[in-house]
């Protein structure tokens, strides 16, 4: 699975935030309930913070009550990779962006039907772009985080 991103530790360094770099290259997590898309009920697209891959849509967002940003399902099958996650003493089941390999959160078998997934994704991973669905118009919502 060759990623179509690939960027040295320092270039990654220097493009993101120092929080960006945090969550999305040393797979931190911001605090819960912090993140500027937790309560977001725009229609659009949620893209990758790392390389603007489009990650989830505003549909399948929904309130979780976790604290971070949640999604029933992926944009597309393609759009996230998940990877087994044996740290903190638990196995989890992490999410990354399948184009650069940021790490977005974790996804668990908790979430509603029918996909019975919540992907439980930090705020400060995502970059929000409103669309109107109706006349797909894409509109860049401004500099999130
Ligand atoms: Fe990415």
């Amino acid at each position: 699975m060759a990623r179509r991103i690939e960027k040295t530790e320092d270039e990654w360094k220097h493009e993101l935030t120092p929080e960006k770099y945090r969550v999305l290259r040393k797979k931190g997590t911001e605090l819960p309930f912090s993140g500027k898309l937790l309560g977001n009920r725009k229609d659009g697209i949620y893209v990758c913070a790392g390389c603007g891959n489009e990650l989830f849509s505003s549909a399948t967002k929904f309130d979780s009550g976790c604290g971070w940003p949640s999604f029933s399902a992926p944009l597309a099958d393609d759009s996230v990779e998940r990877k087994e996650d044996r740290s903190m003493f638990t196995v989890r089941t992490e999410v990354l962006c399948e184009k650069c390999g940021g790490h977005l959160g974790h996804v668990f078998e908790d979430g509603p039907q029918p996909t019975g997934l919540r992907f439980c994704i930090n705020s400060v991973s995502l970059e929000f772009e409103e669309r109107d669905e109706r006349r797909g118009a894409g509109k860049k919502d401004g500099k999130s985080n």
